[in-house]
């Protein structure tokens, strides 16, 4: 810089190309800056900044007469010289993976560390010579005569260490240009003859000594590549449509969308495809089947053609998640029929509508379980109300329910009932010898023998503790007498199983007559026990009936 005060400075045609391919990079840059935000944008920006100064520094050199100061020059244009192809490199790198996030400032002087570093050491070659040795000399008399270098080892691990940023922008361009198609090969194509212009100039300058003007060729050179993106901008309207497009379309929406080609290979994905599967980079041209979590199960529905008609649900257990898939095909119309370009695969999240589809269908059956199981206690509550808890026969309660409805038949039909009042002989003695449980026992056992000495439209009740009433309607006096007799001397001869052993007991039984004695339900009753009681009288093991009665035969 000091050296500079005292030199001379002349404004030439080099310097005047050098300024206008400055002054295109900044109207390039702010014009693609001031249209949109694009995938490496931020990174865009930066390597245009870098040429900027690479260039600034590049005139200054060219500008100035002394050599001390074209030498000082040529060194500070040198942390450009490195921001530059890292920069390409991360743009390049974001915007073929769609990565939309900024650059972190730490990365940025992370990244800028090693380009200072040569930086000072290009500044600092008056005192070590290492970088340009101390032969570097005017290319001839004339004043302001362009410097020759004498390039020392500093410099060429300098020029190195851009090379592997180099390689690498070849190398993903490439990959990124054999996994796509169409437009986007195209694209890519014309990005890798961008990248390797300044680099073909460059490595002629370092290597074979070849210059421009007496200078190194490589900052000129972005003259090419600002006509290319020139060219990529207005002709294949790269910053504009088709990431316009991609931002509104996919990367706005919510829902995850695919685009595979027809050999299944994923060529598209928006942020929340990217999302769900768990990627970040390295996914173009991926196949679909290695897409994680849902890439084999949205494989198989596109192999089993199931999305070609209606929508499909994929389950994603792992998550908890449900989509709703939808396949849409992408053609082009050829002259001989359509060319299927790919399928664009679009996910809907119908988690929440599944989540309460399947509460619906759980409330649903839990009604119904409900329903049943009411259903059920209803049932057993009504069979308890009616039946005997010891015995399982009928109870007094539904006696006069099932009187009724026979009594009515009985009427309409004219057909007699027959109504017998049972009662266990010296049952108290039983209960006293054997126990209350072997009684229990004696009770049930007599409710079977009942129950199976008896027609299926005859019925038994048990109507206190060991008093049974027996209803055998169409039965006629005489018929109910001798069967009630064949009951009572078979009921004499059981054998019933008790806790304490088998045991023998009697009944003692009074009948009564339906229309004859009476022609209601107490009446009937009445007379029953007042024949058992003249049963019991009469020695008991009996059955008594007033037959003498009109009509009791
Ligand atoms: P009788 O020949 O005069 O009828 O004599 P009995 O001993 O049967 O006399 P009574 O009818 O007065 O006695 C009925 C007995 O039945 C009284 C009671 O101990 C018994 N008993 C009533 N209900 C039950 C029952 O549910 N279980 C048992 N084990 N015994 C009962
Ligand atoms: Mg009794
Ligand atoms: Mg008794």
């Amino acid at each position: 810089m000091f050296a500079c005060a005292s030199s001379g400075w002349s404004f030439s045609a080099p310097v005047l190309l050098t300024l206008l391919v400055g002054l295109g990079v900044t109207v390039l840059a702010r014009w693609i800056g001031l249209r949109q935000r694009f995938a490496g944008s931020g990174a865009f920006r930066l390597m245009h900044v870098a040429i900027l100064w690479w260039l600034a520094a590049a005139a200054l050199e060219m500008s100035f007469h002394q050599q001390s100061c074209k030498m000082f020059w040529a060194g500070m244009a040198w942390p450009a010289i490195l921001a530059v192809p890292t920069f390409w490199a991360i743009f390049l790198w974001q915007y073929i993976n769609s990565i939309h996030s900024p650059i972190k400032p730490m990365t940025i002087v992370g990244l800028m560390g090693i380009p200072c570093l040569f930086w000072l050491l290009a500044i600092t070659n008056p005192w070590h010579w290492q970088f340009y040795g101390q032969g570097s000399a005017p290319i001839s008399a004339e004043v302001g005569a362009p410097i020759v270098y004498q390039h020392q080892w500093l410099f060429f691990v300098a020029a190195a260490y851009g090379y592997p940023f180099m390689l690498f922008c070849i190398g993903i361009t490439v990959r990124a240009a054999l996994a796509s198609k169409g437009v986007h090969r195209r694209q890519f194509l014309i990005f890798l003859v961008l990248t390797t212009v300044p680099w073909v100039a460059n490595i002629s300058y370092v290597a074979f000594g070849w210059m421009l003007f007496g200078f190194d060729p490589t900052p000129f050179s972005f003259a090419i590549t600002l006509t290319g993106f020139g060219w990529l901008i207005t002709g294949m309207r790269l910053f504009d449509l088709l990431p316009v497009a991609r931002h509104l379309l996919l990367d706005a929406l919510i829902d995850p969308v695919l685009v595979v080609d027809p050999q299944r290979r994923v060529i598209e994905a928006n942020p929340a495809a990217l999302r769900l599967a768990g990627l970040d980079r390295n996914w173009q041209g991926r196949a679909l089947a290695d897409w994680p979590l849902i890439g084999e199960a949205l494989d198989d529905l596109l192999v089993k053609e199931t999305l070609a008609e209606e929508s499909q649900v994929l389950n994603l257990e792992a998550r908890g998640q449900h989509f709703e898939v939808r396949a849409r095909e992408i053609n082009k119309a050829e002259r001989d029929g359509t060319l299927l370009l790919g399928r664009m695969l679009y996910l809907r999240d119908v988690t929440e509508y599944q989540h309460s589809q399947q509460r619906l269908a759980e409330s649903l059956a839990l009604s119904k379980q409900q329903l049943e199981t009411i259903s059920a206690l209803l049932d057993t509550l009504q069979s308890q109300a009616l039946r005997d808890p010891l015995t399982g026969l009928f109870n007094r309660r539904y006696l006069d329910e099932f009187f009724t409805l026979e009594l009515a038949r009985a009427q309409r039909d004219a057909t007699p009932i027959a109504l017998a009042m049972l009662d266990l002989d010296h049952f108290k003695q039983l209960n006293d010898t054997h126990g209350h449980g072997a009684g229990d026992d004696a009770l049930k056992g007599v409710a079977t023998f009942l129950l199976e000495g008896l027609r299926t439209t005859d019925a038994v009740f048990r109507v206190g503790g060991e008093e049974f009433l027996v209803v055998l309607p169409r039965t006629r006096g005489r018929e109910a007498l001798e069967k009630l007799k064949r009951l009572c001397s078979q009921f004499a001869e059981l054998e019933i199983q008790t806790r304490a052993g088998p045991l023998r007991l009697t009944m003692s039984v009074g009948l009564a007559l339906y229309p004859p004695h009476a022609t209601d339900l107490s009446g009937l009753m009445q007379q029953a026990d007042a024949q058992l009681y003249r049963a019991k009288r009469d020695g008991r093991n009996c059955v008594a009936a007033s037959l003498e009665t009109q009509g009791a035969q």
